[in-house]
């Protein structure tokens, strides 16, 4: 079995505490890894080793941060397939789908290369009499991120590109359910010749997050995960007076208006809703229907979602793997039930689907006739469970987002210009896709939702994430010839 350790200053570092976790295979139950858990003292180490690192980095000019950046994006693509390998092997997401998390992830790399266009700042030439001023945007030192275990490779290259290429160091705490892909991505960036100490890893659990959330040194925090924590996070971390954007969970609507392409829209919720065993914070969890067209989408989507093949992600013909652990699959099972004890009508119920293997499996399932009252519509589930709401109009559907907490994504499916775009304008959500049920923004964009998805100011990636590491500094200067120089107690204007 692999034992896992934490990455610092370039090297492999025990753990000190003598507290490890088990990390599984979910396709088949078996336990492959254990890994070392951060004491008080591993995080206090990398942060000193990260703080030293920092101090010689951000004076390095921007051409130097850069080289290794482009390289690192090289090394990641050339090893992309090992990557998903890791992926699927402790998170269980098929092949395919982990190859596609390395491609959104390199995204965020290749971003981060072009940061001279973004660190540029802005000048102003005689904004008063002989007076010029100018902003730059300064790197902030020690920032961390704390991930989730549903993107373990391309929620980390959110944040650490453009962290790095600004300016910071960086401290990852991956969670801890599969910490493989992270770590050899972390061993990659080394190889593409940043210094050592710039990116360290420490694996752990809430002891390794508490200490960096209360350690002076470490500037600002990016953390993705559910909501609970990322509310836990959000208000730590800014007590502790440090820079945080707290990512939280989701609960994503998807609106198919009566002038829908059935079929394609009936693709895109099974897609939306299946993909990644709907443990993605942006998969479709509910679909909210407008009139009549409910009997004919709700056949659709039965009759593809019973098509699908659910195996081990390594499976080329699989097309959804397994849960994270069996405490989820459990507690996926227990929102079917608790929505059927509701009143709702199980169209499919993934819980009769039979494994012949350990794995922590269970089938799609398909719930009509759900209410906004009902713990399948208000809670998370995380986890391949479509919820159908039925709705007499499309005011209500905008409503029904409105009305809930969370405000990830939302997505609208019509053939209608003006429905699509009046919902652009009024939906309640940070992501919206028209015709387009999981609205990821690229690269160069920013992620992040509204309401119960976010806390703090700044989304992640992209312009916002430039925004996140840096902070503005203003210069006003000028060059005056002394004989002119007198006393001026007044208070000075642009003139
Ligand atoms: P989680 O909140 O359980 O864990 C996230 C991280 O926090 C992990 O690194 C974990 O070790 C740490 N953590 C867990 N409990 C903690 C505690 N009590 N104190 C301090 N740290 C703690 O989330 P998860 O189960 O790994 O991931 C799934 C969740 O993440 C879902 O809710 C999903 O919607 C959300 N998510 C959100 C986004 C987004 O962009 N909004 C993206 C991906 C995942």
């Amino acid at each position: 079995m692999e034992k896992i350790h934490h990455l610092i200053d370039g090297k492999s570092v025990e753990a000190t505490s003598g507290r490890t976790s088990p990390v599984f295979n979910p396709a088949t139950g078996e336990q492959t890894g254990e890994l070392g858990l951060a004491s008080v003292d591993d995080v206090n180490s990398a942060v000193a080793i990260a703080k030293k690192a920092q101090a010689e980095w951000r004076n390095m000019s921007v051409a130097k941060r850069i080289a290794p950046m482009f390289e690192f994006r090289a090394l990641l693509a050339a090893n992309a397939d090992e990557v998903a390998k890791r992926l699927t092997a402790e998170h269980g997401k098929v092949l395919s789908d982990a190859a596609g998390e390395v491609a959104r992830g390199l995204e965020n790399i290749e971003y981060a290369c072009g940061i001279t266009e973004h660190l540029k700042g802005e000048y102003t030439e005689n904004a008063s009499t002989g007076v010029d001023v100018y902003s730059v945007r300064q790197p902030l030192g020690v920032v961390a991120g704390i991930t989730p275990f549903n993107f373990p490779a391309m929620v980390p290259l959110w944040t650490i590109p453009n962290a790095i290429a600004t300016g910071n160091s960086y401290i990852l705490k991956p969670s801890e359910r599969d910490p493989s892909a992270p770590m050899f991505i972390a061993e990659l960036f080394h190889e593409a010749g940043f210094p050592d100490g710039l990116l360290n890893v420490v694996n752990g659990d809430k002891v390794a997050v508490d200490a960096l959330l209360e350690h002076p040194d470490v500037k600002a925090i990016s953390f993705v995960g559910s909501t609970p924590i990322a509310k836990y996070i959000y208000a730590t971390g800014a007590a502790n007076g440090k820079r945080v954007q707290a990512l939280g969970g989701a609960k994503n609507h998807m609106i198919v208006l009566p002038d829908a392409d059935i079929g394609l829209a009936a693709d895109a919720a099974v897609s939306a809703a299946y993909g990644s065993a709907g443990e993605r914070c942006m998969a479709i969890s509910v679909l909210v229907v407008v009139g009549d067209i409910a009997d004919p989408l709700v056949a659709a989507i039965a009759e593809r979602t019973k098509k699908l093949i659910i195996g081990d992600g390594t499976d080329s013909t699989s097309e959804m793997g397994p849960i994270i652990t069996g405490e989820a699959r459990d507690r996926i099972a227990s929102y079917i039930g608790a929505g059927a004890d509701a009143g709702a009508k199980i169209v499919i119920d993934g819980r009769t689907d039979t494994f012949d293997n350990n794995g922590s499996f269970i089938g799609c399932s398909l719930i009509d006739n759900v209410t906004t009252d009902m713990s399948v519509y208000t809670d998370e589930i995380f986890g391949p469970v479509l919820c159908v709401v039925r709705v007499d109009s499309y005011e209500e559907g905008v409503q029904l987002i409105a009305d809930c907490p969370y405000g990830n994504g939302a997505a609208i499916f019509t053939r209608d210009g003006g429905a699509a775009r009046d919902f652009q304008d009024r939906c309640d959500a940070g992501m919206v896709g028209i015709n387009v049920p999981i609205p990821v923004p690229v690269g160069y964009h920013s992620f992040g939702g509204w309401g119960d998805s976010l806390f703090g100011d700044t989304a992640m990636y992209g312009p916002e994430g430039i925004k996140f590491f840096t902070r503005p500094k203003v210069l006003t200067s000028r060059w005056p010839d002394p004989a002119t120089s007198s006393v001026d107690l007044g208070f000075p204007t642009n003139a």
